[in-house]
């Protein structure tokens, strides 16, 4: 791939944030671009794009490997690019000592990028979290003053893109279904993920995630893995109320305290695993331990994340809408105890199955919404009978992304029938929303919004 846009035909295939900031960079480089895209007015349709025109092609992640324009790319002799080589080579031009660290993983990336840019800041490095947070990558690194460190979040489908970029420390948090419509198999979403291992000087790799354990043996570079439990030396871990470090440390057989439990909030499982994968990453690159206690101290994660809404007679509402896969669902429903649960939309291709056998018991009440409820409302009557389930339907005159809110008023109504003290109402739906939301962020303040709305009202 040579950096020299100018003067040459260059196609973007998407519209959206990433398309648009390549566009910018190649057409300030002196490229000519056409923008195709199935979904916007502003672009060219893809039925119309004649691959001839085009010297080469940028494509946008959430391209299907089998969109019709994109077979014909693959078995054509133009170039494929994309945002994240293209950000690697300007890399070398403009920073080349720039470091680049990166976490992928189904569930936790936004939450442990967020928190490993946090920790390098606090240890005095010019560092931004970039990718699929933020800033693009382009954008991050197309800059007259360099940052130090990128902190990239990757998703599944730019890795399976990406093929240049090499990373000082890559993390891998967890891996589940999610995407599969996508990628195919299981086998492909794992894959694309795992490609980054080829590609970094230190993995750090979640030991709690047999999925992530099997597939990481192929890797034969420096592999440091973290756990909830006690570390082996080599590892990062829990002991009793702190999380330690027997991986970056001189004498293996010790241990050096990283933090305490309680500084990572919320204190749940898998936000503490988030916070050791951090803390690896942020070692790899010799960053000292007071410095990630000191960042994961003050860290909080971003919203619809197990965000507390409202608290009252020892009932919590929790919006938890960004788990928009079962894996993220889980991992909410086992940090409480009895749960008045929110579930339902669009499943993407995933199983419910595994999701509702290994939480049925915090499960009291499961309202079902959106396309796809009824496959979580058959594993319920498989697996979990003794849940009590209701069906909400979509209001009549029901309009996504409409000023009234009424579909989410009623299945905040019909929560409140269920709810004893003890009980927490949780919004981890397990699927995406835009069936009957614009966005999880809408499904979430829709969420809150209603929530406000019934106490205001009770009040
Ligand atoms: P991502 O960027 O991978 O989507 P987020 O940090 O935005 O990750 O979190 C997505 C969802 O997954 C949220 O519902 C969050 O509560 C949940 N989650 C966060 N970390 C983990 C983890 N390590 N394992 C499982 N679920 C997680």
């Amino acid at each position: 791939m040579s950096i020299n846009f100018a003067h040459k035909e260059i196609l973007v295939l998407g519209a959206g944030v990433t398309g648009t900031s390549v566009a910018r960079f190649l057409e300030s480089n002196g490229a000519k671009v056409t923008i195709a895209d199935d979904n916007s007015e502003a672009a060219v349709r893809p039925d119309e794009i004649n691959l001839d025109d085009f010297n080469a092609v940028v494509i946008s992640p959430g391209w299907r490997q089998d969109h019709p324009l994109v077979m014909q790319i693959l078995n054509s002799s133009i170039e494929l690019l994309n945002e994240i080589d293209i950000a690697w080579q300007l890399r070398a031009e403009k920073a080349p000592h720039q470091k680049w660290i990166a976490v992928t993983g189904t569930n936790g990336k936004t939450t442990t990028v967020e928190m490993a840019a946090a920790i390098l800041k606090a240890a005095g490095i010019n560092a931004v979290a970039c990718g699929n947070v933020g800033d693009t990558v382009i954008d991050a690194v197309d800059r007259n003053d360099p940052y130090e460190v990128l902190v990239l979040e990757l998703s599944s489908f730019q890795l399976h893109w990406a093929k240049a970029a090499h990373f000082a420390a890559a993390a891998i948090l967890n891996i589940a279904d999610d995407h599969l419509d996508w990628h195919g198999s299981f086998d492909a979403y794992a894959d694309a993920k795992f490609s980054i291992l080829d590609r970094t000087e230190i993995a750090i790799l979640n030991a709690d995630d047999g999925a992530v354990v099997v597939r990481a043996n192929r890797f034969t570079g420096r592999k440091v893995f973290f756990s909830l439990n006690t570390p082996a030396p080599g590892e990062i871990g829990v002991v009793e109320e702190l999380l330690v470090d027997r991986a970056f440390v001189t004498d293996p057989q010790q241990a050096s305290m990283i933090c305490e439990l309680t500084d990572v909030v919320p204190t749940v499982p898998h936000n503490v695993s988030n916070a050791l994968a951090a803390a690896g990453l942020a070692r790899a690159i010799n960053v000292p331990h007071e410095a990630i206690q000191s960042a994961l101290h003050e860290f909080r994660p971003g919203r619809h994340r197990i965000e507390t809404i409202f608290e009252s007679d020892g009932v919590v509402w929790i919006d938890d809408s960004k788990a928009t896969n079962p894996h993220a669902a889980a991992a909410s429903l086992m940090s409480h105890l009895s749960v008045v649960w929110i579930a339902g939309g669009l499943a993407k291709g995933a199983d419910m199955e595994s999701l509702i056998k290994r939480c049925a018991p915090r499960i009291k009440t499961a309202l079902l919404i959106g396309t796809d409820r009824a496959l979580i409302e058959n594993a319920l009557i498989a697996h979990a009978p003794h849940v009590q389930r209701i069906l909400i339907d979509t209001p009549q005159g029901y309009i996504r992304g409409a000023e009234s809110n009424i579909l989410m008023e009623a299945i905040v109504a019909e929560a409140q029938k269920h709810v004893a003290a003890g009980d927490t109402v949780l919004l981890a739906p397990a699927c995406a929303s835009m069936d009957q939301f614009i966005s999880y962020d809408d499904r979430g303040n829709r969420f809150a919004a209603a929530v406000r709305k019934l106490v205001a009202h009770e009040a």
